[in-house]
């Protein structure tokens, strides 16, 4: 199986534990405001087999292990290759290594599938409102709560994350209000 990556980054520090090395897959529905790498929009023509990608991560193995590290899937958003997505972790799963998922929950199915593969989620949540979702990303909440209905049936470990857009969100009152949107959710 093949697919579409932008860049491969080595020394991630803020994009889960430890030292990771970062993938960053193409394709994006969402068309945040503030979003930082554009490049990744579109579905570009496949550039790496699953083989070729895993045998090039897994060299950097002694480093996830000496720094609790390991590998995460960012974008774009990955879940839109979710096959390959699928068949790249498991084959990392079988040489022990730590997966984390960064994702805005923007995909096309089989949540549970890789929910149930990898060991962390980091998750977008954009905005705690069907209104302000739109306003920020142009598309609709929709896809979002679907993945996050699969999360609240996973066990899996999730950070939120949550972009502070000055004069948008950073305020108490969007703070309170994403505060009761999370209460909501296990
Ligand atoms: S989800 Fe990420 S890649 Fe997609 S538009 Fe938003 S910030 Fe950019």
């Amino acid at each position: 199986m093949t697919g579409s990556i932008d860049s491969i980054e080595t020394l991630g520090l803020v994009d889960g534990p430890g030292i990771r090395t970062v993938v960053f897959l193409n394709g994006c529905k969402l068309r945040c405001k503030y979003c930082h790498n554009p490049e990744t929009w579109t579905l570009k023509k496949p550039n790496y087999t699953s083989d070729e990608l895993v045998k090039k991560l897994i060299k950097n193995k002694p480093y996830f292990k000496r720094n609790n590290g390991g590998v995460t899937f960012s974008g774009g958003e990955p879940l839109l290759q979710i096959d390959f997505l699928i068949e790249t972790v498991k084959k990392l799963k079988k040489e022990n290594i730590h997966v984390t998922l960064d994702t805005a929950g923007c995909g096309i199915g089989k949540y549970k599938e890789i929910l149930n593969l990898v060991d962390l989620i980091i998750f977008d949540i954009k905005y705690a409102s069907e209104q302000g979702y739109k306003n920020l990303t142009g598309h609709t909440i929709e896809e979002s709560e679907n993945f996050i209905k699969a999360l609240n049936k996973s066990n899996k470990p999730v950070w939120i994350r949550q972009v502070i857009i000055p004069n948008i969100n950073d305020n108490i009152e969007y703070l309170k209000k994403l505060k009761k949107y999370l209460k909501k959710n296990k």
